[in-house]
């Protein structure tokens, strides 16, 4: 191992820590930024060979931040942000200035952005160091990370199973302990469906709650930036630095942040009084594994132990959230990815033998864009095209609308919702590779928050009983109430901890810690 072993903390110790107690001990004085940085970047050599979490590694630039953090301690200033200094996973999807962004996608290999993404920036101004870029689905599209074109991602969990998607990565590298902070982004479920088959915790904000300027669109009206850790308040102190107005996003809320973080506080005090919690009674059926249904129920008494007051709600058009999502996000593919045309960034293929620009175009295209791509590409223009938009884009644009309405009326009633976050645990790497709808159906019950723009997240609700492997609670709450699920969340990790011996991320398998 390199310099600066910490006389007090091991490696070990150091990357086991949530980023609020190595916040506290980098402001304290007591362990270096540099330290902990390195204590993570170690880790990253010894393990991400097996688990590929990570696309770019970026030691010096990290070890850089780190050291000006370290700097403002040693000097009595005050500090950045409460997260200075911490180390975090950044998604491929977001534009860093200098290091490269490929999205996943082969079109993208080696384009070094000239600008920083708003969170990206954010981050930079907080003093996080981030350490590097993690595996995705190709242009997030995808729930396993399999349609990465950089090769799949393992769940440390079982290195034979799927780390979830599209933020695969970002999951993976917290549950593997190489970072204990991480962006993710939302469009359908990515950062919760991964966070839920990691046993790790994902936040979707309410849609414009995290600036989208400069990160790589997918689909416009659906994607949201968010929050990923190991921990509920981790997320919240998290949440609490990307979000916020930006001006260089036209549907950017201009509001102050939710109060997430003293929500977070709140709750792990562990009073639900007075809370109404909704069941979503849809959430269930043929698609869910016994193992799911079983640690969510068994969440529910926790939430009702707590003292809140459970009531089974319906939200009948969410049946209607999956086919509607693939009518919308694909027409919105269609056009965002019109821009990959071989003149402004990346891959150009076909450029000599006197080839047209339209022919140079389509082989780059067909060489550049992975199969799952071009099948969404290819039905969001159908769907767009004349004679066909009213009756699949047009419908399913209606859906939406009685999908925010059947959020509008549960909310009417209860605080919040909740449900199981995926219909089944981490799947084997291959399994539904060859069954697109298969795959697609990982996003069942994620997919209503983003047609509706509402906030939600997932926190780990314990093993299956089927299979030991993690299950995820989803937390939903209206539009711009974010904290009330940090609230709720809160609350069930400090009983959920109590009721089974200690955080259920301790029981991941530990993977050879290099010392
Ligand atoms: N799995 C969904 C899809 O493939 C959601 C992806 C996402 O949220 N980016 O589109």
């Amino acid at each position: 191992m390199s310099e600066l072993a910490s006389e007090s903390l091991t490696q070990g110790e150091l990357i086991h820590k949530t980023a609020a107690e190595l916040a506290a001990k980098i402001h304290s004085g007591e362990v270096s930024s540099v330290e902990v940085t390195q204590a993570h970047l170690d880790r990253i050599s010894a393990i991400d060979a097996t688990v590929h979490a990570f696309l770019h590694v970026d030691a010096e630039g990290a070890l850089a931040a780190a050291r000006e953090v370290d700097a403002d301690v040693a000097a009595g200033r005050e500090v950045a942000s409460p997260l200075a200094g911490v180390p975090l996973a950044l998604k491929d999807v977001f534009t860093t200035k200098g290091i490269p962004t490929t999205v996943g996608s082969k079109i993208l290999e080696g384009w070094v952005p000239p600008y920083d993404a708003t969170v990206t920036r954010r981050l930079r101004e907080a003093g996080i160091v981030v350490l590097g870029k993690t595996n995705m689905d190709e242009f997030a599209m995808g729930s396993s990370t399999e349609n990465s074109a950089y090769g799949v991602t393992h769940n440390p969990w079982d290195l034979d199973r799927i780390p979830g998607g599209s933020g695969g990565g970002s999951s993976a590298s917290l549950a593997a302990f190489e970072a204990p902070l991480a962006i993710g982004t939302d469009t359908g479920g990515s950062i919760r469906q991964p966070a839920s088959v990691t046993g790790t915790v994902g936040v979707k904000p309410t849609y414009g709650g995290v600036s989208r300027y400069g990160l790589v669109a997918f689909s416009s009206s659906l994607d949201q930036g968010g929050p990923c850790a190991r921990t509920v308040l981790d997320a919240a102190l998290l949440h609490q630095v990307i979000g916020g107005h930006d001006p260089m996003d036209s549907t950017s809320i201009d509001a102050p942040v939710p109060p997430v973080v003293a929500a977070a506080r709140e709750g792990a005090a562990g009073d639900l009084s007075g809370v109404r919690i909704g069941v979503v009674r849809e959430f269930t059926g043929e698609w869910y594994q016994d193992g799911v249904i079983g640690s969510f129920q068994r969440a529910v008494e926790t939430l009702r132990g707590l003292g809140a007051e459970i009531v089974e709600v319906s939200c009948p058009h969410f049946d209607y959230g999956l086919p509607a999502y693939y009518l919308i996000a694909p027409s919105e593919c269609s056009s965002n990815l019109a821009r990959f045309d071989a003149m402004r960034y990346g891959l150009r293929v076909g450029d000599e033998n006197g080839n047209s620009a339209e022919q140079v175009m389509a082989l780059t295209r067909e060489a550049g864009f992975g199969e799952e791509v071009k099948r969404r590409v290819m039905i969001g223009t159908y769907a767009l095209s004349s004679g066909y938009y009213d009756a699949y884009y047009g419908q399913a644009q209606k859906v939406r609308t009685l999908i925010t309405n059947d959020f509008q009326a549960a909310f009417a009633d209860v605080d919040v919702l909740v449900s199981p976050t995926t219909p089944t645990t981490a799947f084997r790497i291959g399994e539904r590779a060859d069954d697109p709808v298969a795959m697609y159906r990982a996003d069942l019950c994620t997919i209503p928050a983003n047609l509706a723009g509402t906030p939600a997240l997932s926190v780990p609700c314990g093993l299956s009983d089927e299979d030991g492997l993690p299950v995820g609670l989803q937390v939903m709450a209206p539009a711009l109430q974010d904290q009330r699920m940090y609230r709720v969340a809160a609350a069930y990790e400090v009983a959920r901890d109590a009721e089974q011996g200690g955080p259920l991320i301790n029981r991941v398998p530990q993977l050879e810690v290099a010392r």
